[in-house]
């Protein structure tokens, strides 16, 4: 019988991070992954940035999330001994002249200065590029290669001999009051970490989830490499190609790529890029998301030692460092977890 602290059930960004997290503080973890040839993880386009959507404002809990980001992945880079994150200039073009008003307006609004990196207010004259209106430079974007994190952790938990590669059945889980029972494993604590399958856990049935499937393209195109496109649709250099991303789809799960998402991700990168484009790859997943857009952190009502981490749908590389720490310290020492990302809200 292996005797843990805590075990943590699925290892794509999320329980990659929270494991990371625990053993530096010192915690007896192992992880279990069914490892997939696709996931949420492994199709995401990695990208992060403070400043989103139509409104042009402050994404949630900015202030808290963004100013360490960088230097989060930076150490993880030294601690897994990979390459797999940049900080990167973004340009967000303006779509029209309203957008372009109010973003003057937010330019001059309170705690917006250190977010901001610069405004360009006539066309950059880029090649190609369809930013007759300008934009602006939001200060904190990055991109992160969340395949090769995850894979590179996993290099790490299994050289410390803290991995396994199995799907839990949860048909084989013997709840008990202060200890749980899996396979040979015995835990004191058990974290779901288990993206889009939390649905099919019958644990966490009255968490309200809301999946979402995403698409994304792999394209070649003429644009440069050293910053970020984005204009309802962003365009993110990666090593000879850019990745093209991303649809929005409520009703559809099924996990493959379709001609609709590829027709949608083409007619909308033909605003931004006036010039043919070779297509290299096409793929898909499902976000894990909530009904309100904030996370599951936190503990079940009935069995006290059974935790969920989950629910970081768009944003996860930006959300999951910070409630990573959070999940850890509450775990560790006790610390109180914000209301607001209850799972049982
Ligand atoms: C097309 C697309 C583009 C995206 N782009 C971005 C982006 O630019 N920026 C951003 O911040 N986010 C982006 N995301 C979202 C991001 O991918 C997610 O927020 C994040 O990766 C979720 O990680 P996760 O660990 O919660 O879930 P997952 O990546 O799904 O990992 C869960 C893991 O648990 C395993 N698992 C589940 N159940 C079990 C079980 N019972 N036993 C064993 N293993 C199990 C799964 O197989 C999987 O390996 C994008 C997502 C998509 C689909």
């Amino acid at each position: 019988m292996q005797k843990i602290e805590v075990l943590i059930v699925g290892q794509g960004l999320a329980g990659s991070l929270l494991a990371l997290e625990l053993e530096k503080r010192g915690r007896k973890i192992h992880v279990v992954d069914n490892n997939p040839s696709t996931s949420s993880s492994k199709v995401a386009a990695g990208l992060y940035n403070p400043i989103t959507g139509r409104k042009m404002t402050k994404t949630w809990m900015a202030d808290e999330l963004f100013p360490n980001l960088g230097n989060y992945y930076e150490a993880l880079e030294k601690r897994l001994h990979a390459s797999f994150h940049e900080r990167k200039k973004l340009y967000r073009l303006f779509n029209n002249m309203e957008e372009q008003n109010d973003w003057s307006l937010r330019t001059v609004e309170i705690g917006y200065d250190a977010f901001i990196k610069g405004t360009q207010n006539v066309s950059a004259g880029i090649l190609k590029l369809n930013d007759h209106l300008g934009g602006f430079y939001p200060n904190f974007s990055g991109v992160l290669d969340v395949k090769l994190l995850v894979e590179k952790c996993k290099e790490y938990l299994v050289s410390q001999g803290l991995y396994t590669q199995q799907q839990v059945p949860m048909s084989e889980w013997d709840f008990q009051e202060n200890q749980l029972n899996m396979g040979s494993i015995q835990a004191e604590q058990v974290i779901f970490c288990e993206g889009p399958r939390m649905v099919e856990n019958p644990l966490w049935t009255e968490v309200k989830h809301n999946l979402v499937k995403g698409e994304i393209l792999d394209v070649k195109c003429s644009l440069p490499s050293n910053q970020i496109f984005s204009k309802g649709i962003f365009i993110i250099p990666k090593q000879g190609y850019f990745r093209v991303g991303s649809t929005y789809d409520w009703n559809d799960q099924i996990p493959e790529p379709t001609a609709k998402g590829k027709r949608e991700l083409l007619s909308r990168l033909g605003k931004l890029y006036l010039d043919e484009v070779e297509i290299i790859n096409h793929q898909s997943g499902i976000r894990p998301a909530s009904f309100d857009r904030r996370p599951f952190v936190g503990f079940h009502n009935k069995f006290k030692n059974v935790g969920i981490f989950n629910g970081f749908g768009s944003k996860g590389v930006s959300l999951i460092p910070y409630f990573a720490n959070q999940m850890a310290d509450h775990i560790c020492f006790g610390k109180k977890l914000p209301d607001e990302v209850n799972p049982n809200r």
